[in-house]
C-alpha cells in the first residue's frame, strides 16, 4: 500500500513540475521571447518550437495532466476504499485520449503554420515546414543557398583565466534552424573570418557584415 502511495505521488509531482515548466514560459514565448525554452521536450512526437508552442502546450497539458491525475488516483486508492479515485483515474484516461486529436493538430501546425490562433503571434507570417522545404528546394534550383536566414558572425572570447585564443562562430538566428559552424582548418591562406563567411554563404544569403562581440 505504501508503495502505491509513494509511487502515485512521485508520478503526480513529476507530471505537475513538467506542466508548470511549460505553463511558466508560455507568456514569454507567446510574445516572441525565446531566450528560454522548456527543459523537457517530446522529441519527434510533439514539435516544441516557439512557433508551435501553443499547440505543443495543449498536448503537454493533456499528457502530463493525465499522468498527474493517474498518480493522484493511485495514491488515493492506497489510502481509501471509496470509488472516487477510480473516477479520477477515468478522467485521466479521457484526458490522455484527447491526444489522439491534439498530437496530429500539433503536426498540422508544424507543417502548415495553421490554424493561426494556435501559432504564437510573432510567427504567424512564417512558413510551415512544408512551405519552408519547398522554398529551400526552389532556392537551390535557382543556384542560391537554401535560406535567407539571418546569420551572425560572433567573436567568442574565452574566460579571462583561459589562455586559449578568441575564435569565430557563425550562428543562424532562425528559431527552428539551429545552423551553426566554425571556420574549417583547411585553406589556411585565407583569414578565419573569410573561411567562416564562405561556409555561412552556403547556408544563407543574409549574413551580417559586422563581427559581433560574444560574451
Ligand atoms: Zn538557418
Amino acid at each position: 500500500m505504501l508503495g502505491y502511495l509513494v509511487g502515485g505521488l512521485t508520478v503526480a509531482s513529476i507530471a505537475i513540475a513538467v506542466l508548470f515548466d511549460y505553463v511558466r514560459l508560455a507568456g514569454r514565448i507567446w510574445r516572441g521571447d525565446t531566450s528560454r525554452m522548456p527543459l523537457i521536450d517530446f522529441g519527434w512526437v510533439v514539435a516544441v518550437t516557439p512557433r508551435t508552442y501553443p499547440s505543443a502546450l495543449l498536448c503537454a497539458g493533456a499528457m502530463t495532466g493525465s499522468f498527474a491525475l493517474g498518480g493522484i488516483a493511485v495514491a488515493l486508492g492506497a489510502i481509501t476504499s471509496a470509488r472516487w479515485p477510480e473516477l479520477i483515474l477515468s478522467a485521466g484516461v479521457v484526458m490522455l485520449l484527447t491526444n489522439v486529436v491534439l498530437v496530429p493538430l500539433n503536426w498540422i501546425v508544424e507543417a502548415t503554420n495553421r490554424p493561426k490562433f494556435l501559432v504564437s503571434p510573432p510567427y504567424r507570417g512564417q512558413p510551415g515546414s512544408f512551405a519552408a522545404a519547398r522554398r529551400r528546394r526552389q532556392r537551390r534550383q535557382a543556384g542560391l543557398p537554401p535560406t535567407d536566414h539571418l546569420v551572425e558572425i560572433i567573436r567568442v572570447r574565452p574566460e579571462p583565466d583561459d589562455d586559449s585564443e578568441p575564435y569565430l562562430v557563425a550562428i543562424c538566428a532562425d528559431d527552428e534552424c539551429g545552423w551553426m559552424e566554425f571556420a574549417d582548418d583547411d585553406a589556411l591562406d585565407q583569414s578565419e573570418e573569410d573561411r567562416l563567411r564562405a561556409k555561412a554563404a552556403r547556408h544563407s544569403t543574409n549574413v551580417v557584415r559586422e563581427v559581433k562581440r560574444g560574451p
